[in-house]
């Protein structure tokens, strides 16, 4: 049957390359569902949205049409993938993500995806929400300086000019934004396992899922 493996945790842990670099090495599909919260982010911001307006959010959600190929994403048929990763849209997503209706119509979405096939699949509520029955859940962390490193070199090799102390700021924000919101908060699964990789390579972290899945 489908394997499914469930990698939650906060930004900047580094999600998104280990659960790449482990669906290629079980030549199963990467699901970034960071990515699809962001494309609805970018769409509603483009449409000039207001967030609380919960009928105009659905109604624009049900005809949003989100695809992932050859590991970029796509937006009513628009390629997006670099779009959904400015600064914008990271500062909007948390509050886009905090929309109960939003998630119900995400969730049914990635469960869909994940139905017929096997996946590793990453995002905040996958291993506690989306894939409850997942047969490895992973909460994967760092601590708050090596996340916000992280997204600072991220920034600065992308030309931007920001302080590291307002990096830090900003991933605490979010991750804040994530943990206390009402519905479907960022949370580890009573099932999950607990990675630290503040002192691990990228590699390390990979091979000590594959060998939790043996
Ligand atoms: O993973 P990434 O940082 O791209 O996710 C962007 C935002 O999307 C998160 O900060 C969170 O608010 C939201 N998200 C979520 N549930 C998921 C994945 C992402 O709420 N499963």
């Amino acid at each position: 049957s489908n394997l499914k493996i469930a990698i939650d945790g906060p930004a900047g842990a580094g999600k998104s390359t280990v659960a790449k670099e482990l669906a290629q090495r079980l030549n199963i599909e990467y699901i970034d569902t960071g990515a699809m919260y962001r494309a609805v982010t970018l769409k509603l911001l483009d449409k000039h949205v207001d967030f609380s307006d919960t009928d105009t959010v659905v109604d624009i959600l049900n005809s949003t049409e989100i695809q992932f190929e050859n590991g970029r994403i796509y937006l009513d048929n628009k390629d997006v993938t670099e779009d959904i990763r400015s600064a914008l849209v990271t500062a909007n997503v948390s509050k886009v993500a905090s929309i109960p209706e939003v998630r119900r119509i995400l969730v049914s979405l990635q469960r869909k995806i994940a139905d017929c096939k096997s996946v590793v699949m990453e995002g905040r509520d996958i291993g506690t929400t989306v894939l409850k029955d997942a047969d490895l859940k992973i909460f994967l962390t760092s601590s708050v300086e090596i996340r916000a490193k992280r997204r600072y070199e991220e920034l600065k090799r992308k030309g931007v000019k920001i302080e590291f102390s307002e990096v830090i700021e900003q991933i605490k924000a979010r991750d804040l934004q994530d943990e206390t919101r009402e519905y479907s908060p960022l949370k580890m699964a009573d099932d999950a396992h607990l990675i630290d990789a503040s002192n691990m390579s990228v590699d390390e972290v990979v091979c000590h899922i594959i060998e939790l899945l043996k």
